[in-house]
């Protein structure tokens, strides 16, 4: 770590009072230094208690637990807590004798299920649950192995391992969407991005390694708010980052953080493994929606100009952040019981936050107030303004690809279904409620059920 700043910065955390007012608290304070090109500021695990949606959401009302103890242990061990046992999610039963036969039975089903983990319509929700919510550990395993990248970059299983179990704890298992199973589902995107034959026969070893990795990675520690909120309430992550892709940068410089702990790259030359940093910082920070013109008007130019050359590393480098970019939204070109699942999840992360900034008296961001932003209203924006003008781009610089085809039939038909319900809200005004089933179910698309069976959805 001789080369890089270890900072213990102000901690900020919020907490519940008796009294339901916020208490803003400074736990340390620490000197910023972000300014310096080639110096890597890594963030270390545990260092930063973020917002803590649990505290405001206290079980107490629920009657589940004597409520100042558990806001005491939650406190001690921040976003931790909850990490214990996924099955506290109440997706599985929770018993000892379920636990035996789910390692019998249900990891050998999660086994059965990465045979098709190339195919678009593989359910990650119904392999997190096979896999006892190690769906992002063992999805990362699993192509990894595929790739060959163990053997090739000498990696250790053992390291290996301890990163990627770090990399999924520091996911927040109690954000409905920033969470462990959305990373996993960005990997798989991604997996399925790198097969595309334009990509595929290009693709060094080292593009696969970062691609996956930073697909696994993007979100981590993701605090359930966006950066407008943390800039707002002074967070000490928004003056670390200079109120510049906070997120993003906090993201990246966790897993640089947690590679260093791990030791998965201490075997490489140094001046390598900080490459292998720097490119994961790059691809990391594309990620961020306010860049979203700037990436898609250069892509788009590459494209009217016929000048990506794949044989160029930057020109790859490029393009494995589009494919990151792609495979972060592509939520809605998924088949439509997928991405419904996702956009009520988005959207009920985003009314947290609006909940939180209405309780204490701060102006509700876009996007989150419940009462007059509907599902159908924010995905059909999302779709119309980010995903579907970089899907139209990715199709173009994939073609012919099966799998772009799949994806835009999908995204149109899901907008189709989205307006439709946007209509049925307003006309009944029951637009407060984030339902988002169809009076009248379309024919066409199943039930979401087995994770990567028929339906001619499967890809090459
Ligand atoms: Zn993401």
């Amino acid at each position: 770590m001789s080369c890089s700043v270890v900072e213990r910065c102000g901690a900020v955390a919020f907490k519940r009072s008796e009294q339901n007012a916020i208490q803003v608290c400074m736990l340390a304070d620490g000197r910023l230094n972000t300014g310096h090109a080639g110096v890597l500021l890594v963030e270390r695990r545990g260092s930063y208690p973020l917002i803590d949606l649990r505290i405001l959401r206290t079980s107490a009302q629920q009657g589940e637990v004597e409520p100042g103890r558990r806001k005491v242990k939650r406190q001690l061990s921040f976003q931790r807590y909850c990490h214990a046992s996924r099955l506290l999610r109440g997706s599985l039963p929770c018993t000892p004798r379920s636990l035996h036969l789910l390692d019998d039975d249900y990891l050998g089903q999660a086994a059965h299920m990465l045979l098709k983990v190339g195919t678009w319509n593989f359910d990650i929700f119904v392999f997190d649950r096979l896999t006892n919510g190690h769906s992002l550990v063992t999805l990362m395993c699993h192509l990894f192995n595929v790739y060959g990248l163990v053997h090739h970059f000498q990696l250790d299983m053992v390291k290996l391992h301890r990163f990627l179990g770090m990399v999924q704890e520091d996911y927040h298992s109690q954000n409905p969407y920033h969470n462990a199973v959305h990373a996993a589902d960005v990997t798989q995107a991604m997996y399925c991005y790198l097969k595309e034959p334009k990509l595929a026969e290009q693709l060094s070893p080292l593009d696969v390694f970062l691609g996956l990795m930073a697909a696994a990675a993007h979100d981590v520690d993701h605090p359930g708010v966006n950066q407008p909120f943390l800039i707002k309430t002074r967070h000490h992550l928004a003056s670390l980052y200079q109120n510049t892709s906070v997120l993003e940068s906090h993201h990246w410089r966790s897993t640089v953080g947690m590679l260093r702990e791990s030791g998965l790259l201490s075997h490489l030359p140094a001046d390598v493994s900080q490459d292998m940093e720097q490119q994961l910082g790059s691809l990391i920070l594309a990620t961020d929606i306010s860049r979203q013109n700037e990436f898609l008007s250069t892509f788009r130019e590459h494209l009217d100009n016929q000048d990506l050359d794949l044989q160029l590393a930057s020109h790859r480098h490029f393009i494995l952040q589009i494919a990151l970019k792609c495979a972060d939204v592509c939520n809605p070109c998924r088949v439509w019981e997928l991405s419904r699942q996702w956009s009520e999840r988005v959207c009920e992360e985003f009314y947290r936050q609006g909940d939180l900034e209405r309780k204490f008296n701060m102006e509700i961001s876009p996007l989150c107030n419940q009462q007059a932003d509907s599902v159908p209203a924010i995905q059909i924006g999302f779709i119309s303004y980010i995903v579907e003008p970089l899907f139209e781009e990715w199709q173009r610089f994939t073609e012919p690809s099966p799998l772009s085809q799949t994806m835009m039939a999908h995204l149109h038909k899901n907008k189709a279904r989205w307006s439709r319900l946007r209509h049925a809200h307003t006309a009944s005004d029951t637009h407060t409620h984030p339902r988002t089933e169809e009076p009248e179910p379309e024919g066409g698309e199943g039930g979401g059920g087995g994770g990567g069976g028929g339906e001619g959805e499967d890809i090459p």
